[in-house]
């Protein structure tokens, strides 16, 4: 989001209830539309907009539109037009959210648009609704059957009229606004301004004011970026794989929100990164204290919203990450530009959800760089780079060796304490660090973890607040079904459920395994994350089976229960036929 850097919402003559809900959406700043367009529209100036989706054009002509509603009445006083059904129902929800606390009962905001029976739309058009978010063939039909006054309507707005245009629907709009009361005001927004809706601007708005957003393209052609495909749910993981083989001496890692910096920063720090959030609720003072670590190398990892991290001039951030995609391409390529500064090589990787395509889309489109697609980095890469760190720690402990550190490898060697490769393998383990050799660092996860074949996912209603650790859901698995720990892949907790990676061929065992245990005090119902095999867990291919219903309940020895830190527990009590049925009413530890 392109924003004004020294106007703020305050500054725009907000109503309280608006001005609160656009604090609580966690916005900082107003972006450069909104700053350009809601002083005019709340004057009730007609409006000219040239801008693109994701500038923040929705909250440009939605928050003027709320705030001059009355909302003692209740027929319709203002109309938006769009040209798709796609993007009515998105502006609808965006107008509920940016109204929600405007009026008693709140704002009514109906979408109509073709595809939808009409007599639902009409019905609910003979109840309050204030607000009509439409195409414009569905708003003209209704208004040919005389299903919609237009008679309390005093705003229209035509949302990315060049599409409309597009569209053919321009002949609609014009029909629209010819049947308009002569007291209303027009907000014309479109990213183009071909000659045809210019000349709608010229029949129907009344001495306009005119707010274009500029496009500052920028070359950002020496740094290498890489967009990296995630699901909702393995953000996080895919973010620690990353951190996990990128080396860079400095790392910017951008988001959409102040909470979402701070929530994600502490997050990693908890994983043991050196990291700490940048954000607009912090003060100048607390701020400065951030980038004044980074740039002495004390952390070396900054998570920022965009409008905290714009001052961020530092030359050793090697690695860019777009932890939320931005809406504008625009910002984008500022974030980007962060990196491979002072003729230094930059990298930037973006993560997106299927969701989000088109959005990578038109930010591909606007920088004229097709990104490179990349994988979540798997087990094995992440082995073969903190392998090679520890190497290079010892070549780099090698390079400026004293010479009485070689003099007494001589002679522990030359006294028969140690071979050589013995010698050799203690530095090696030492330098390593705890843990095995074949588990990555800093991943929760069993050794050897099931990358190869089919995986599935499954969903265990215990989280994080539960305070299991993923040891404890392999102990679970594993114990319950004599199967190896390898057959668990990727293990992601969120607040209240997990998601664990299984192997496919294994999956109705492991449910069946599972039924009934207990983890945390928690009887566990295991199921199949995504039971329609929507392609999700990573393993690709086969089809996940559906769960069968459980053949044994709680296996042949009664539910054993497994504790936060993993330890199975049985309760002498839970033994038996009545076990499944007693251990969901027993409370865990
Ligand atoms: P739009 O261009 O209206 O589709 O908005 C693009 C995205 O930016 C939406 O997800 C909005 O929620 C978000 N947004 C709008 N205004 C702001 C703002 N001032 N600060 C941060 N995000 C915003």
């Amino acid at each position: 989001m392109t924003t004004e850097p020294d106007v703020r919402f305050e500054d725009l003559g907000l109503a309280p209830e608006l001005l609160s809900a656009v604090t609580e959406l966690g916005y900082e700043t107003p972006s450069a539309i909104q700053a350009g367009a809601i002083p005019p529209l709340l004057a009730g100036h007609d409006l000219i907009g040239q801008a693109q989706t994701g500038t923040g054009k929705t909250a440009a002509f939605a928050i003027p539109l709320l705030q001059r509603l009355d909302m003692k009445r209740k027929d319709v006083q203002a109309i938006v037009l769009t040209p798709t059904r796609e993007l009515a129902m998105q502006v609808a929800a965006a107008v509920r959210a940016y109204g929600k606390q405007v009026g008693k009962y709140g704002v009514r905001v109906l979408p109509v648009y073709g595809g939808q029976p009409i007599h639902v739309q009409h019905k609910a058009l003979r109840g309050t609704v204030h607000v009509v978010i439409g195409t414009p063939g569905r708003v003209t039909d209704h208004l040919k059957r005389g299903t919609l006054d237009l008679s309390g309507v005093h705003f229209f707005c035509l949302d990315e009229a060049d599409e409309m245009l597009n569209m053919g629907f321009l002949e609609d709009v014009e029909w629209i606004l010819d049947k308009a009361p002569a007291e209303r005001q027009i907000a014309l927004f479109s990213a183009t301004m071909p000659g045809p809706i210019r000349r709608v601007a010229e029949r129907h708005l009344n001495d306009p004011v005119d707010v274009r957003i500029t496009q500052q393209t920028k070359t950002v052609e020496k740094i290498e970026q890489f967009s990296l495909r995630v699901s909702h749910h393995n953000k996080l993981e895919a973010l620690e794989r990353l951190l996990g083989v990128e080396d860079h001496e400095a790392v910017l890692i951008f988001v959409g929100t102040q909470r979402a910096a701070a929530g994600l920063a502490e997050h990693l720090q908890s994983r043991g990164f050196g990291a700490d959030g940048i954000h607009g609720g912090m003060n100048q003072a607390q701020r400065d204290a951030v980038v004044k670590r980074l740039r002495g190398r004390r952390i070396q990892i900054v998570v920022g919203t965009d409008v905290a991290a714009r001052g961020l001039d530092i030359d050793h951030i090697g690695l860019v990450v777009n932890y939320d995609l931005p809406r504008d391409p625009e910002v984008y390529v500022h974030r980007v530009g962060r990196t491979g500064r002072a003729g230094r090589t930059g990298r930037a990787i973006s993560l997106w959800q299927p969701r989000e395509q088109r959005q990578l889309r038109s930010i591909e489109r606007f920088s004229g760089q097709p990104m490179e697609q990349m994988r979540i980095p798997g087990v094995e890469e992440l082995l073969v780079r903190q392998r090679t760190r520890v190497l290079e720690k010892l070549q780099g402990s090698y390079a400026d060796m004293p010479p009485e550190f070689v003099a007494w490898a001589k002679e522990i060697i030359e006294a028969g304490d140690f071979d050589a490769e013995s010698l050799a393998a203690a530095a090696l383990r030492l330098a390593w660090g705890d843990g095995p050799l074949n588990a990555p660092k800093g991943e929760d996860r069993p050794p050897d973890v099931a990358d190869t074949g089919d995986l599935v996912e499954i969903v265990i209603p215990v989280g994080i607040r539960d305070r299991v650790k993923p040891g404890a859901i392999v102990a679970a698995i594993a114990g319950e079904t004599g199967l190896p720990g390898r057959v668990v892949g990727r293990i992601n907790m969120r607040e209240r459920v997990t998601f664990v990676e299984v192997a496919s061929s294994h999956v109705q065992t492991i449910l069946d395994g599972l039924a009934g245990t207990k983890i945390s005090g928690r009887t566990i119902r295991a199921r199949l994350a995504h039971p329609e095999g929507d392609g999700h867990g990573g393993g690709g291919g086969g089809r996940p089976q559906r769960p069968r219903p459980h053949r044994k309940a709680g296996g042949p020895s009664g539910p054993r229960k497994y504790g936060p830190k993993g330890r199975a527990q049985r309760g002498p009590d839970t033994r038996g036929p009545s076990g499944p049925q007693r251990g969901h009413r027993r409370r865990g530890p």
